[in-house]
Formats: C-alpha cells, structure tokens, sequence
C-alpha cells in the first residue's frame, strides 16, 4: 500500500511538472487529470464552471443532483493544486468507499472517523504529516474536535469541502446541529478558508440557509439541471402489489435494485416472497443487527445482481453507480425524498427503470404521519405541501418528467420516457370541473387553502364556511356530486398543469396563474385524468418493456459483457471490494461495444485512468481478445 501512494505520488508530480512547462492554464491541467487520474473523457454538464471558479480560488455553493458527479467537483481541484482538502461528510459508510475509489484511482486520500483501524489512522496521519495528503474526510463531530483543528490548523489545508450542506438548515429532512459550527471552524483551521458547499437539495429556503450559515460571504453559486434522463419514470395505483412488485422485479433478473418499503416488517416480508421466486432478494432496515445490515450491504455493493428490500434507513451512504432500477413498494414522503431515493438508480449515466407504486391507504399514512408530527406548525406546512407535490406527480395529466421538474422550477419538453409519454393515460373534458375549482379559488380571494375550498365546493357549512359567509357564494356545494379526493386530485392536477399555483409561504392559498385565467374565460379545454380518485383500479395498461440487459448493452454484446461482468466479479471479490471500484458498468460497456485490442486503445475507454490500466489493463484485454478469436 505504501509502495503504490510513493508512485503515485511521483507519478502525478510528474504529470504536474509536464503540465505546468506545456500547458500553464490551471483548467487544462485539471482537464488532463481527469482523464489521466479519474478516466473520464469529458466533464459531466456543470462540473466544469465548477471547477474553474473553485480553481480561481471562489467560494462556491453547487446545487446538483445526486448521481450527478458533485464529488469530483473538489476530487479533481484537490488532485490539481497544492494543499489539502479537507472534505466534511457525515456519512461514513460513503467516506469509505470515496477513499478507496481514490486509492484505486492513485490518490493519497484518507479518512478519519471512528470506525478507522488504527493502522489506517496511522497512515493518514503519517501522510497528513509528509504533506502528502490530497484529500482528508471527516465527519463534523470529529472535525469540531479541539485536536483535529490543532492539527489541522499546523497543516497545509487548502480548501474545505462541505458535503451534503443541506444538512446545515433546519427546514431540510437531515438536520444536523453540528453543521452549524462548520464555518467557524474554517476560519479557525484557515482564516478565510476557502469553502465549497456541496446538496442536491433543491428547495429555496434550504438554499439560502446554507448561504447565511456555511459562508462568510455570499458564494457564487451553481444550481444545476435536475433532469436525470436516463431514469424511466412510472407510477402505478396498486391492485396486488405484491404480484406487480415480483413481475416488474423478475422483468429485470440479475440486475441490481432497490426495493423501498414503508415498514420494516415489509422489506423482511417482501424480501422472502423475493426469494421464493428466485431472487436474489436481501432486507435493509434500521431494526437488523448492525453485523446483518453491513453484510447485506456489503454483499449489495460488491456483488451483481442483488435487490435490496429496504426502508429509507439503507441509500444514504450508497455509492453504488449500476443500480439499474429503484421501486417503491410503498409511496414515499414527498416529492424531494422521492427524487433522492430514485436518484440511486442510473448514476451511470445508463438506462435504469424506476416504479412507484401508491394506494389510498399510503396517502392517509403520509398524511397522518405528517399531523401527528412534533414539528411546528410551519414546518408541518411545508411538508404538506412536498407531499402535495408528490401526490400531483403521482396523478399527472402529462409526461412526469415535465411534473417533476417543474416542481424544482425547471420548464422542459415532454420526455419520451415516462409511462404517461409512453402508454398515456385516460382523459376526460374536466373543464367544467376546472372551471368550478377556479371560481372556488378567484371567489374567494386567492387566499384559501385546499381544505377551505374543498369543503365550499361539496357545500360544507363547516365553522370557517360559515365565519367567512361563504355559504352565500354562488360557487357553495357546485361540487357536491364529486368526493372530497376527487377534488383534491383535481387541484393537484390543475397545479401540475399551472394553471393555478399554491402559496409555499402563506398558509397554503391557492390561486389562479396568468395561464390558468384563460380558463373561466372559456378559452382552453383542460383534460383531466379519468381515475380521479387515486386508487381506482383498471387503469394500469401493460405496455411491452424492453428485455433489460439489452437497454445496457446490444444482443451481439451480450456474451462479452457478460463475460467482463464475471471477470470483474471475481477481481472485486479477490480484493475485497466493491465491483465498480474495479470498473463502473459504463466502462464494461464500452469495452464490449468498442473492443479495444490493445492497452493504448483501452486507455482511451471511459472510466480507465492510468492507475486502472496498469492494474487491470491486462487481464480485461485477455477477455475482450479471447472474445474476438470466439467470436
Ligand atoms: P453525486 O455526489 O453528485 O451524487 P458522485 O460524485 O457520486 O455524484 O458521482 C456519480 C458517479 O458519476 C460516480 O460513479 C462518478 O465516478 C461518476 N462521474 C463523475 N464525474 C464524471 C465524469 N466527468 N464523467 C463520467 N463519470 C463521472
Ligand atoms: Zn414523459
């Protein structure tokens, strides 16, 4: 191990010195390191300006998705100039797979956290001491330490890296009061320490939390695209979940996936009928023992081909870029947890298929959950209103993708695919319905919330209807032949189509947007969903799915993939760690579609540095060449 970070340190001084004489832009440089150190070919949509201003030596917030490459962002910078990063994470179980990732990539990184061997926080002392050191992870309570800052402080720290900095603001879903002493500790480590904020949390009063508590002064700060093409998105109601849940997992066997459940007693339940069926089916949950859980993570991560039935309490920490589909045997929380769970799949950029499946019975849970809750009043507003959100995406009109989006206030063109883009869905001419839920919202001065003009629809003399008068409007009871939900579902869906908009910071009013006022004025018909009531059975329309393997690599590459996955199990296996560590699924891609015949030729294959090459060049080429004379 000592032996591989000397060389690999000689070899990025030399690489330094070599681009330092040819090329003196430090951005070129950086860009020769990511295809020499990290084998990527080009940077992924937002890194770059990411990296140029962190180069120029800004402070910056990156607001990008998960899977969307964020680590690289201070991975790349720290490899390119001198000085440690130091990068503040509170995820161990990611920290670890980070550093051995680097290591494999040739880079001096190390961790410090509780869970360490001694020998390994020898090691990284030693090298912090030599000033080897390009990255070091810490989780905040260890950096708050009076002796990591002493430490630290006598060190050459370059930059401070905050990892998953919505973790700073209370109005975010993982609060952590540590957080909060972060930008006092880099001043105290670096003076004015040079700070790059990293979340995929997109919600604004998130974001300007993380400003006003993580940085001395305004950051520049990137938000990026939230759009994750290659996820299929569908949502099903469920008739017998279980049987929908087997077939669509058995559709895809072999491939790796994560199966969300609401309970814990579920994912053991589920898990099982998993296995009767001959899957490859393990539980995850908070309740196993910690030695279970780990094994099971560990067999998840490192072995091909395993579902996970789990709670929420298992994907934090999962750096696992080929999980090539996500399920939801349950509805999720909301809208932002929906998107970070699906966000686990196709983090290689390759095709991977997403389901949720949801009942009545998972809407009144989510709901109760929320009104049962210790949080304030405030807080149990803005939770409402994810789950609101959620709820519009699961009852769309239209293509998901354009829903989701638009709730992080991203305007898009239907997407192609998604279930509704693909299969459609039924419509009914709802413009009446529109009609009567607009004048619910106008009549009433734009500033009720949903329940208030649920009940003055289906003509409810309910204490506030009559407080306001509102018995007297001409709108009271227009709606009493359609249920309390079927109107609910009709405002989500006209909120999904903009045509009218609720208010994130006034107690929830709704109210009609410019193109929503074309509506009463007779001037657009708008289509509603035929299964207003979600629930309603008959809808699901089976379309034919594309065999799975095949939507990641063609038929005539099957074998060869096939035969490079075997190899890169058995590698991972013998060293004892996960598969990707040796090459992500893309890399495999490419080796079987492109077939380089010799290592020069491999180098140019996507995911395949220096260090990789050298360590596994030779016996994927031995594979790809064998395949050619088969073949
Ligand atoms: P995030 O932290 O945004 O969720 P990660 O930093 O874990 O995402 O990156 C997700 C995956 O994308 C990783 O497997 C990483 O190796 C890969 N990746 C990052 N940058 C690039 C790039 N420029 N080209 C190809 N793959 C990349
Ligand atoms: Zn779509």
């Amino acid at each position: 191990m000592r032996e591989i970070e000397r060389k690999c340190t000689a070899r990025f001084c030399r690489v330094r010195a070599i681009d330092q004489k040819m090329m003196p832009d430090a951005l070129s440089h950086a860009s020769a390191l990511l295809h020499s150190v990290f084998g990527f070919s080009a940077f992924r949509p937002g890194q770059e300006e990411i990296v140029r201003a962190v180069l120029a030596g800004e402070d910056v917030l990156a607001v990008m998705p998960t899977g969307s490459g964020k680590s690289l962002c201070y991975q790349l910078p720290a490899v390119a100039r001198p000085g440690l990063t130091v990068v503040v994470s509170p995820l161990i179980a990611l920290m670890r797979d980070q550093v051995r990732a680097l290591a494999a990539a040739g880079v001096a990184a190390g961790s410090l956290n509780s869970s360490n061997e001694p020998a390994e926080n020898a090691r990284v002392l030693r090298l912090l001491r030599e000033r080897q050191l390009r990255l070091l992870y810490v989780a905040p309570e260890r950096l708050a330490r009076p002796d990591t800052v002493e430490m630290l402080a006598d060190s050459d720290v370059a930059m401070m890296a905050i990892d998953e900095a919505h973790c700073v603001s209370q109005w975010g879903h993982d609060f952590r009061p540590e957080y909060l002493t972060l930008g006092s500790l880099a001043r105290q480590i670096g003076g004015r320490l040079q700070t790059l904020a990293l979340t995929a949390t997109a919600d604004a009063p998130t974001r300007s939390d993380i400003v006003d508590k993580l940085f001395a002064k305004p950051p520049r700060v990137f938000v990026r695209s939230f759009d994750r093409p290659n996820l299929r998105l569908a949502f099903k109601p469920k008739e017998r979940s279980s049987r929908q849940l087997l077939s669509f997992v058995r559709e895809r066997s072999g491939q790796s996936g994560i199966v969300y459940c609401a309970s814990r007693r579920k994912t053991e339940e589920l898990a099982e009928t998993l296995k009767a069926a001959g899957v490859a089916a393990l539980p995850y949950h908070a309740g196993l023992d910690k030695a279970v859980r780990d094994a099971h993570q560990d067999a998840f991560q490192q072995q091909d081909g395993i579902v996970m039935t789990a709670t929420v309490a298992f994907g934090m920490g999962i750096d696992k870029p080929d999980v090539r589909f996500v399920c939801h045997a349950d509805l999720p929380a909301n809208v932002e947890a929906y998107y970070q769970e699906i966000g686990r799949a196709g983090r290689d950029g390759l095709p991977a298929d997403t389901l949720t499946l949801y009942g009545l019975a998972d809407m009144q849970l989510r709901r109760l959950q929320i009104e049962q809750g210790e949080q304030s009043d405030d807080r149990k507003r803005i939770e409402r209103q994810r789950l609101g959100a959620l709820l519009a995406l699961a009852e769309a009109p239209r293509c998901r993708r354009q829903t989701l989006l638009a709730y992080f206030g991203e305007a898009s063109e239907p997407c192609g695919n998604c279930d509704l883009c693909q299969e459609g869905v039924e419509l009914f001419d709802g413009t009446v319905e529109a009609q009567k839920a607009m004048s619910a919202i106008v009549r009433t001065g734009e500033r009720f919330g949903m329940e208030h003009l649920v009940a003055l629809l289906r003509g409810e003399r309910t204490e506030n209807i009559l407080k306001f008068n509102h018995d007297r409007l001409p709108t009271f009871g227009v709606g009493v032949d359609r249920a309390a939900g079927d109107w609910r579902s009709i405002f989500r869906q006209l909120s999904a189509t903009g045509l009218i908009t609720q208010d994130l910071v006034e107690h929830g009013r709704w109210s009609v947007t410019d193109a929503g006022w074309q509506v009463p004025e007779g001037k657009a018909k708008i289509e509603l969903r035929k299964d207003l009531a979600a629930g309603a059975a008959g809808r699901a329309k089976r379309g034919e799915r594309r065999a799975a393997v095949a939507t990641v690599v063609g038929e005539a590459d099957a074998g060869l993939f096939d035969a490079l996955r075997a190899l890169r199990t058995k590698l991972a296996q013998g060293q004892r760690v996960p598969a990707y560590v040796v090459f992500s699924d893309r890399t495999l891609v490419e080796l079987a579609t492109h077939r380089p015949q010799s290592l020069g030729a491999m180098r140019e294959i996507h995911g395949v540095g220096d260090a990789k090459l050298e360590r596994y060049g030779v016996p994927f080429l031995e594979v790809v060449q064998q395949h050619a004379r088969q073949g």
